[in-house]
């Protein structure tokens, strides 16, 4: 078997819950969209319920439908994308609560299921998706006579604390929603983690159960092991790889392993990033292949059987950085050829 192995540490997604829930005077969800970053939200979410989250937000209603399924009837699943044409069997049928987006939304909500949960969301300046604030005031009475379940707005740049949006986001979602009997929810993981003026009534943790920025003590979650095919010698002068990427500045030897951007590994990342023997860093030789890195062993000073290249010597977080993007996408990157471990949970 040459697929590399990835390992997700479900007791640390938990732990990670635990230890955000724990800064919030009120309850704390669990954003498992985009199966729950990439890293299985039918594990991710059984494992978090078992933990006591009772709230998860989904992206769109077919994940909303996959993950009633899961969890079985008891914990409110939120749709951000709020109500879309189609939507309405699913939306009944799985007991979701679409966050509406708009007025049309909200007439599309009413007419196809009358009585059913909803939630509102509000834009506070992220211009992305919510009602903005002249759209709330023309609709929130009748909003409210229909008995919205949450409120909630999402913050634009939570994961800089001393960023000017922060208050005014706050001050703006505070402008459209006080004095409402309606529970409220504006915080990310970046939220939580500003101040508890940022919290109200239910938080929406994402990255920060992944192990992520800006969580700074979260615990690791996801390992990367990736085998080795086959090492070998190079004498100085030769070359390895597409475009002759690399030349062995000495004598070299080369480890070739069983992965590539076509799992995810983003070639942006390789002039900067090594593969890891235990705490022995072994730097990418040349470019990042489809399913094949080759990886600079020479003072390692033996053939490793695989090599890592998420683990404790390197987080997604570093990784983000050598490829100039976020832990984000390099979780949802990470590839289906893995052969996926779950620990605990
Ligand atoms: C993805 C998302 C979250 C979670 O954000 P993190 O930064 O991952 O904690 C919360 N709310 C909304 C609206 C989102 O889209």
């Amino acid at each position: 078997m040459s697929t590399a192995f990835l390992t997700i540490d479900l007791d640390a997604i938990t732990a990670n819950w635990r230890a955000l829930d724990a800064m919030t005077a009120g309850e704390t969800a669990a954003v498992v969209k985009a199966d729950a970053y990439g890293l299985g939200a039918a594990k991710v979410a059984r494992s978090l319920a078992r933990a006591g989250a009772r709230h998860f937000f989904v992206a769109v209603a077919e994940e909303g439908a996959a993950l009633r399924d899961t969890l079985g009837s008891g914990p409110a699943i939120y749709v951000f994308s709020g109500h879309m044409p189609g939507d309405a069997d699913m939306i009944g049928d799985m007991h979701l609560t679409p966050m509406i987006n708009s007025l049309e939304q909200m007439i599309r909500h009413v007419e196809s299921l009358p009585g059913h949960p909803f939630g509102i969301q509000l834009d506070s300046g992220m211009n992305r998706l919510g009602m903005e604030p002249g759209e709330w005031a023309a609709l929130r009475d009748i909003a409210l006579a229909q008995d919205p379940r949450l409120i909630m707005s999402h913050l634009a740049c939570a994961d800089e604390s001393d960023h000017a949006m922060n208050p005014q986001q706050l001050a703006t979602f505070r402008e459209m929603t006080d004095g409402l009997d309606v529970p409220r929810s504006l915080a990310n993981t970046g939220g939580i983690l500003l101040d508890a003026a940022y919290h109200f009534d239910l938080a929406r943790p994402g990255i920060g159960l992944y192990g992520g920025r800006p969580f700074a003590e979260a615990r690791a979650v996801v390992t990367l092991d990736i085998p080795v095919i086959q090492c070998r010698d190079l004498a100085p002068g030769e070359t390895v790889g597409y475009a002759n990427g690399f030349t062995a500045p000495r004598e070299t030897r080369i480890a070739t392993v069983a992965a590539g951007y076509a799992d995810g590994i983003l070639r942006a990342m390789g002039p900067k990033t090594s593969l890891w023997a235990e705490d022995i860093p072994c730097p990418i030789a040349g470019r990042i292949s489809m399913d094949l890195i080759c990886v600079d062993i020479t003072d390692l000073g033996h053939d490793p059987k695989s090599l890592q290249l998420l683990g404790p010597y390197q987080s997604i977080d570093t990784l983000a950085d050598h490829a100039d993007t976020i832990g984000y996408e390099i979780l949802t990157s990470l590839g289906a050829r893995y052969t996926r471990r779950y620990i605990g949970g």
